[in-house]
């Protein structure tokens, strides 16, 4: 087996190509090479290295030894130096590269090869302070990542040392001092580690070899590993280099940067460099690194000079190779750098990581650069990046007062004066006060109030908490979960720590980061600009699904339409009913005692519910609208206090306590299980019957003013049986047969279902004889096929993530195994029976990337999500298609 690559001097043995066996950096290290760029040159231990070294009980292969002194002898006829020698040495760096650039493994050692003698011919090339300074750091780099001697000894000798010399800077120590430290250096090495410093530069650079495959399974990797969900068996490479120095004086500098700014994607050069320095000297936060280019020290003001002005030909040099890469790697790239006396090195490059609008921003200019494609482009930008686009986030640079901390449950930033209750924000909201509404945690009658607010902040419930939906339906910022915050409804006080807020006072609820700030914070607005247009433009000619939104009010459906939604998946009337001018009449259709009662209750709201749907078509111009009948148990409409009840007992002209009775008869132990969705419409048809006839009045109405048409599909919910819905569809019918005798002109319609109970997937092919569409409802799937109800669980389920039982929220993600497979079952057997039947799914996970993809797999026609993930799914379906 070939276990060692070289590379150097125009040529190599490996490539970008070769990532999982020679790891990132060492196949970018081969890839440079070959393209002819300043590469110090060296070699790379394969990955396979470790894993037999794993394999075999932390041992080499047997050829290993051979492959290395072969490379290193390779290596020094490239740099005309030799390993351990006392005239020309060659002094390498030992550098660890899994597949994924992971921090947590072992640090670089730089400057092996030094000792006793080899050091005295780097004094004599350069001079004594240079050599003494890179030998004791050589020195303390060892010990610490490979020995395992506490690095502190050593930087306590050194300010030991100054005292007793008087010094307060580094600096002021000469090529002498450095000598003698050195000698300390040594000296504490072999009091902790019970053996010398090691003299002999290949044992030197086998247990640097050896300490880089042990990092693998340090705790810190591990952890790493496990969160990133990088496999145990990918293992590292090592690189072992030739080293250049760019701490060889004036004419000698290192640095890094970006090819392009990483938060802003602005093509500008974007990076830092330190004049007369190492390695990790210029993120060791001990100077002041200093700006690449002229452009930038101006802006930043800093009277420091730029790479660009203090040594030109390297920077325009350096500039050149940039451009190179980009090109080459085609994007944006994160470079690595040494000047060694004016001569330029690279000595890393990988893809740079950067914010979500530098990635739209970069994916877009690449693309009409033409460097890339435009579905490269489209499949460059993570789509849930694009959250931290849509909405308004704190301005980077503001001040942040920390009060708190929960869970970032719905994304965006919002100030506002603290209210305790839905009423409170509402009425407030009508003074033209900004509100931010707190409460342990909210209910469906909260909608109002949250629709009311700015920003939601809860203490209790998790990221699918009803807050958190509901808030990120509507595209409001969210922090779900606040544990460490206490709401005092009484006192209308909220305390975190020692810190208390009262009903009134301003607070700041960051939804992407979960932070919760004291007072009002500048903010910046989200910009829908040319880069975001026309990504979007190339995802939508990728894509193949339809993207639709979930939307009930006009203001969603507005706000979906400008995301660019193609119709609406989901409208849930019984958001409609909770509107403060509708309750008391829903209540009285609730409480009533027989038909008659409900009908007439009934009567009231038919021409609010046709008014909601005449604002609906009218948005949505002729796009599908898919109107899902009452679903929720009637129990959540149900008047909570006495003031409630007498209000509705007044309304219906009943005495209070009957009604109380009638209340409590209505009372379920299992409501998600109970007497809801098309169950409801079984046992009161009037009740469906009414919706139906709103819908195709509304329809007719906006075909009669607008003379668009308008198809609507009407959608039963929580079917199980087939046998549910062909009674149903006759109700729906029966609507229609009424309103095309009245209007004179039969309404055009299509009624389908949601699939959302286990047994209505495997009855699917049953069911489709009466449904002409098939909406997947996953959030109750979920809950049905798991036996889990997603409003209970929250902290079960954090559990069972962080400790690998699942391996994520199942109400964020689809679980594939399970609900996937009901899912595909259920389109095939669908199709079965209706081969042209439409498909689509309009639970939360409708605009979750992964749960797109599978969507893709199955085939269906659509997905349908809240209206502020419309761009997000947009960009999925295009990359699950491409
Ligand atoms: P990391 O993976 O943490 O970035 P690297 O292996 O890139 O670690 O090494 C860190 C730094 O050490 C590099 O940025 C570079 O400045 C320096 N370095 C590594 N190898 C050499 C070398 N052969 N010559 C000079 N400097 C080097
Ligand atoms: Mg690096
Ligand atoms: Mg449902």
């Amino acid at each position: 087996t070939k276990w060692v690559y070289s590379f150097g001097d125009g040529g190599a043995e490996g490539s970008a190509e070769m990532r999982e066996l020679l790891g990132g950096k060492g196949a970018n290290l081969a890839e440079m090479a070959s393209l002819g760029l300043p590469v110090p040159p060296g070699f790379t231990l394969t990955t396979e290295v470790c894993t037999h070294f794993y394999g075999n009980d932390r041992s080499y292969p047997d050829d290993l030894v051979g492959q290395v002194n072969e490379a290193l002898a390779a290596t020094e006829e490239k740099t005309g130096r030799t390993f351990g020698d006392e005239k020309m040495p060659l002094l390498v760096s030992v550098r660890s590269g899994a597949r994924a650039s992971m921090p947590g493994m072992m640090d670089t050692v730089l400057n092996l090869g030094l000792n006793d003698r080899t050091v005295e011919a780097l004094a004599a090339s350069a001079d004594k302070r240079f050599a003494y300074d890179s030998y004791r750091r050589f020195i303390q780099m060892y010990s610490d990542v490979v020995l395992g001697i506490d690095v502190h000894n050593f930087e306590e000798r050194i300010e030991d040392f100054k005292d007793e010399r008087g010094y307060t800077l580094d600096t002021e120590l000469t090529g002498d001092d450095w000598a003698e430290l050195v000698h300390d250096y040594k000296v504490i090495v072999e009091r902790d580690h019970g053996a010398p410093f090691p003299q002999d530069p290949h044992d030197q650079l086998w247990g640097a070899i050896g300490a880089v495959f042990e990092s693998w399974m340090t705790p810190r990797a591990i952890t790493y590993r496990r969160l990133h969900a990088i496999p145990e068996d990918w293992g590292t490479g090592v690189t072992v280099q030739a080293m250049v120095f760019g701490n060889m004086g004036d004419t000698s500098a290192t640095g890094v940067a970006f090819t392009r700014n990483p938060s802003t994607g602005e093509k500008e050069l974007y990076g830092e460099y330190l004049i007369n320095a190492q390695g990790e000297d210029v993120v060791a936060g001990i100077r002041t690194p200093r700006d690449l280019t002229e452009a930038a020290r101006i802006a930043s003001g800093s009277d420091q000079p730029s790479l660009e002005s203090a040594m030109p030909d390297a920077f325009w040099g350096f500039r050149s190779i940039c451009d190179t890469l980009e090109r080459h790697y085609r994007d944006m790239q994160d470079v690595e750098f040494t000047v060694e006396r004016g001569k330029l090195w690279i000595l890393q490059t990988r893809s740079g990581k950067r914010t979500g609008r530098a990635a739209l921003k970069i994916a877009v200019e690449l693309a009409e650069e033409s460097m890339i494609t435009a579905d490269e482009a489209v499949l460059m930008v993570d789509p849930m990046s694009l959250d931290q686009l849509l909405h308004p986030t704190i301005d980077p640079e503001a001040k942040r007062d920390l009060v708190a901390t929960g869970l970032p449950a719905s994304p965006g930033a919002a100030s506002g004066e603290i209210v305790f209750s839905s009423e409170d924000a509402e009425t407030a909201s009508n003074q033209g006060k900004k509100v931010i509404l707190v409460r342990v945690e909210t209910s469906p009658e909260d909608i109002h109030g949250m629709n009311a607010a700015q920003a939601i902040l809860t203490t209790r419930g998790g990221m699918t908490s009803h807050a958190a939906v509901v808030a990120r339906g509507m595209g409001k910022p969210c922090v779900s979960g606040a544990g460490g915050v206490r709401v005092d409804y009484q006192n209308q006080t909220l305390t975190a720590s020692d810190r208390v807020l009262k009903k009134g006072d301003v607070i700041t609820v960051d939804g992407g980061t979960g932070q919760i700030l004291a007072g009002s914070i500048a903010m910046r607005q989200p910009e829908m600009s040319g880069d975001f247009g026309k990504l979007m433009e190339w995802a939508d000619q990728a894509r193949r699904m339809r993207v639709r939104a979930n939307a009930e009010t006009s203001i969603d459906a507005e706000t979906a339409r400008s995301f660019g939604a193609e119709g609406i998946g989901l409208c849930r009337t019984e958001h409609m009913f909770f509107q403060e001018d509708r309750i008391v009449a829903v209540r009285e259709m609730i409480l009533a005692g027989d038909e008659a009662g409900r009908r007439a209750a009934l009567a009231k709201l038919l021409p609010m519910q046709r008014a909601d749907f005449v604002g609906l078509f009218e948005i949505m111009k002729g796009l599908p609208v898919t109107i899902r009948l009452l679903d929720p148990p009637l129990h959540e409409f149900l008047p909570h206090t006495d003031e409630e009840l007498a209000e509705v007992a007044k309304a219906m002209e009943v005495e209070p306590e009957k009604l109380r009775e009638r209340a409590l008869a209505l009372h379920e132990f299992n409501p998600m299980l109970g007497h809801r969705g098309c169950r409801l419409a079984i046992s009161y048809p009037e009740i469906a019957e009414t919706q139906a006839r709103a819908i195709f009045e509304a329809a007719a109405d906006v075909e009669a003013a607008s003379g668009e048409t308008v198809e609507p599909e009407i959608m039963v919910p929580l079917v199980a049986m087939a046998t549910e819905l062909v009674r149903v569809r006759e109700m729906i019918e029966r609507a229609a047969d009424a309103v095309a005798e009245e209007r004179g002109k039969r309404p055009v319609y299509t009624v389908g279902t949601m699939i959302e109970l286990p047994r209505a997937a495997l009855q699917a092919d049953a069911i489709a004889h009466a449904a002409e569409f098939f909406s997947f409802g996953t959030n109750d799937l979920t809950q049905t096929t798991f036996g889990l109800s997603r409003d209970d669980t929250s902290t079960l389920l954090g559990t069972y993530t962080t400790t690998g039982i699942l391996p994520n929220d199942p109400f964020v993600t689809l679980d594939r195994d399970g609900v996937g497979e009901l899912i595909q079952i259920a389109a095939d057997r669908g199709r079965e029976t209706r081969p042209a039947i439409k498909l689509g799914i309009c639970g939360e996970h409708g605009g979750d990337p992964a749960t797109i993809a599978f969507c893709e797999e199955v085939g269906l026609d659509y997905v349908s999500c809240s209206p502020f993930r419309v761009p997000i799914a947009r960009l999925a379906a295009a990359q699950a298609a491409l």
